[in-house]
């Protein structure tokens, strides 16, 4: 049998009160950074959101690479593209999504660290706890067993599609494959969904 993850489908709601939980930390912390460093992908809208309500003009994007196809990792993380904006003597904030083995945003910590920034914080929505870094805030804290993945608005489509190409096989149909989304990942989702994911007949 194909394995399949058990999911938790994010709505932007869910994000909107996580980035309004992780801006109050931030500010209650050291205060609004400088320049805010966005992990791509994952970190993109969660370091976007967290900018606008800290007021940051300053953006900009860290590629980290970690887990290829959703649940699965993909060996060890790597920064696949560095900074290619100047942080010396700035204060930095790095943002992701979450950390599940923190191994992305731990490297992508010392890669900006050796570009010689005044203050380096990291953020994160999620924060799982089994997780080897911890992030200097974060607006959840997961306990390691309520692992789960997490299906992100901005990641919708990418999650569903693969969840459905591994269930088919089991599945076969569009509503057999539902119902094991339902049975093994946990989730409902929408019947429309599965049939745009199944692709033309
Ligand atoms: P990691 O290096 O394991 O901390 O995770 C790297 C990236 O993979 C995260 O920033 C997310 O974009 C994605 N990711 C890892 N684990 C999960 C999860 N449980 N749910 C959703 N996305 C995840």
């Amino acid at each position: 049998m194909t394995e399949l993850p058990i999911c938790t489908l994010v709505s932007w709601k869910d994000i909107d009160r996580w980035a309004d939980t992780l801006a109050q930390e931030v500010l209650s912390g050291s205060g609004a950074p400088e320049t805010i460093v966005g992990l791509t992908r994952g970190g993109w809208v969660p370091s976007r959101l967290l900018a606008d309500r800290l007021e940051v003009k300053h953006l900009a994007a860290l590629r980290a690479q970690h887990w290829g196809v959703t649940a699965t990792p993909n060996g060890n993380a790597e920064i696949t593209e560095g900074l290619t904006t100047s942080v010396k003597g700035r204060k930095v904030l790095v943002v992701d999504d979450i950390t599940d083995t923190g191994e992305s945003l731990d490297l992508a910590m010392e890669h900006v660290r050796t570009k010689e920034p005044l203050t380096l914080e990291s953020a994160t929505l999620l924060h799982i706890s089994h997780s080897t870094y911890v992030p200097t805030y974060y607006a959840e804290d997961v306990p390691k067993e309520r692992w789960a993945w997490f299906v992100f608005p901005w990641n919708y489509w990418e999650d569903i599609r693969t969840l459905v190409a591994k269930a088919r096989p089991d599945g076969k149909t569009p509503s057999g494959v539902r119902q094991l989304l339902r049975d093994r990942c946990r989730i409902e989702v929408p019947e429309e969904d599965v049939l745009r994911a199944f692709g033309p007949a």
